[in-house]
């Protein structure tokens, strides 16, 4: 062929044409060339043949292997598809069945709280909460309050709200093992809790206080804790104490009298008379941050407190003003509290150097002869209104003078002819803070005021051990403290402690401290909560 190819064709044409013996040779010889040529085509014919058959098999048995693949992978995605529907019903169902759980665990949990409550009222034990605040800059910031040699690789936070009633403790203190310690309470609070949330718990003891109980709010923790934060809100405005302009922010105080005015407008108009009086104890001496002088200015005045014949507890000559309204009361406390901003030598500097307690006082005026007898009598109900709206508040504003400085105790209940009239207390305190400063180094005020401070919260300790245990004796009169609230922590009230936790590790010592004394009250037994003889309004609870 390849021979062939060699010659043109007009070659091959001349030699088939010319005759002669030579010619006939060579044209053989081209035949067979051609014949050769012809039989390795065919041979290559066959062979490419057989490879496209091959080539073809094999891409059918590929086309085979990857459909069986497919198929199978189809399969398996339908069955995944059918494993994922039965999951997801599955998971619908356990999603219902984890609704309904915790529906009722929920509803189980409120049970149990109710009956924990009734049982604390029934023991009169201390209730005792603990708030958890957030880490904050000045935390991390160097020098607060604090010995710097305990500073040293303290980044941590330690207090974490295991759930709503445990608090946990990482005490991971250098040189000691690290251990965690829990503590339960009533309510613990994290960080992320709101002043709403921690509200919320404590609006159901101001309707109790309109039912006739002492109720007292007491807020315990080392300075900085965010006892103040609690109490009354952040303390952002100079001239201001209660920053009223984000009021998802005011603390219980501001709270509790929106609060009590709100039930007693619920209430028939007129029967009941709101006193405010604002105390300070500082250096175990009592301030009277009411007390106005002749030119009717503010000044804080210092006051005894002394033991009734019934054996309560009295501030004599102790400021009280009426107030209509929840603004009312708080110009008025704000104008009291200014006093720490602006006569710093009258009282002090520092607010967690002193311990402040904020009484509402609420009259409650009760016809004698229907005393007990439940409002829910249309007549009574009528009668008691029209004597009440038209006699006693007028009595009692013509008497405002003597309402205003007087000494009888505020818990006493007075006859009149016809008419009674109930007292009881709301008392709100936001305590001086509980560090143990070592004393070394530290000289004069602030060693009076820490000496002040350690001897006033002990007292506070020894009045209630007293009482856990049972002793004859409780020594209220070693502070002008544990006197002044005698009634609150001695039994008469429902009491609740506000604990306030700082979670930094520095402050851990500090942290303990407060839980122990967090727990120690709560074991406190007072005996059954007393209730002052109101009668049942209508829409009472
Ligand atoms: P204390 O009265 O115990 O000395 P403060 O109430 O003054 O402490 O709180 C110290 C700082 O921490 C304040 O700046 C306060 O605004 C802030 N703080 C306290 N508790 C909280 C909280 N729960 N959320 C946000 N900030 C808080
Ligand atoms: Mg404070």
């Amino acid at each position: 062929w390849q021979g062939l190819s060699a010659r043109n064709t007009n070659e091959i044409l001349q030699l088939y044409s010319s005759p002669g013996q030579q010619q006939t040779l060579q044209r053989n010889a081209i035949v067979t060339q051609l014949h050769r040529a012809i039989q390795r085509l065919k041979q290559d014919l066959r062979s490419l043949h057989s490879f496209a058959l091959e080539l073809s098999k094999d891409f059918q048995h590929q086309c085979k292997t990857y459909l069986y693949q497919v198929l199978t992978v189809v399969q398996r995605i339908q069955l995944q598809n059918e494993a994922m529907q039965m999951f997801q019903l599955k998971a619908f169902d356990l999603q219902q069945s984890l609704q309904e759980v915790t529906e009722r665990y929920e509803k189980e949990k409120h049970k149990r709280r109710a009956l924990h409550n009734s049982l604390v009222e029934l023991r009169g034990n201390i209730r005792v909460h603990c708030r958890i605040r957030p880490l904050l800059p000045f935390d991390t910031a160097a020098g607060h309050t604090v010995p710097q040699e305990r500073q040293r690789n303290f980044s941590e936070k330690v207090a974490y709200a295991a759930d709503d009633e445990t608090i946990l403790v990482k005490c991971n203190r250098p040189g000691h093992a690290s251990i965690n310690k829990t503590f339960q309470f009533e309510r613990v609070y994290n960080a992320s809790e709101s002043q709403d949330t921690v509200f919320a718990d404590v609006a159901p003891l101001l309707t109790s206080l309109l039912d006739g109980y002492n109720v007292c709010i007491m807020a315990y923790g080392q300075t900085g804790s965010g006892k103040t934060y609690t109490m009354l809100g952040p303390q952002l405005e100079k001239n201001s104490v209660f920053s009223t302009e984000d009021e998802s922010e005011l603390g219980i105080i501001p709270r509790a009298t929106q609060e009590v005015f709100r039930l007693i407008s619920e209430k028939p108009p007129g029967s009941y008379l709101v006193e405010v009086s604002v105390v300070e104890v500082y250096n175990n001496e009592i301030f009277d941050l009411l007390a106005k002088d002749s030119c009717g200015r503010v000044y804080g005045v210092r006051r005894d407190v002394v033991t009734t014949r019934e054996g309560k507890s009295d501030v004599p000559l102790l400021t009280y003003e009426t107030v209509e309204n929840a603004s009312e009361f708080l110009q008025l406390v704000n104008k009291g509290l200014q006093l720490r901003v602006r006569n710093p030598t009258l009282v002090h500097a520092h607010s967690s150097r002193s311990h402040l307690v904020v009484t509402l006082t609420i009259t409650t005026i009760v016809s004698g002869d229907n005393f007990g007898i439940s409002w829910e009598d249309e007549l009574t109900s009528q009668k008691l209104n029209r004597e009440v709206s038209c006699t006693l508040p007028q009595k009692i504003r013509e008497n405002k003078s003597t309402f205003s400085s007087r000494a009888s105790s505020p818990a006493s209940s007075e006859t009149t002819e016809k008419l009674k009239q109930i007292k009881t207390k709301l008392q709100l305190v936001d305590l001086a803070g509980s560090e143990c400063v070592g004393m070394s180094g530290v000289t004069g005020t602030a060693l009076r005021e820490t000496s002040f401070i350690n001897r006033s919260l002990s007292a506070l300790a020894d009045v209630l051990a007293a009482i856990a245990e049972q002793r004859p004796h409780i020594p209220y009169r070693n502070s002008k403290l544990t006197h002044l609230l005698q009634d609150a922590v001695g039994g008469d009230a429902k009491l609740l402690v506000m604990l306030c936790i700082s979670p930094h590790q520095k402050y851990l010592a500090e942290s303990v401290q407060s839980l122990g004394f967090g727990t120690r009250a709560r074991q406190v037994q007072r005996g059954q909560v007393k209730k002052k003889n109101l009668p049942v309004p209508s829409k009472a609870k």
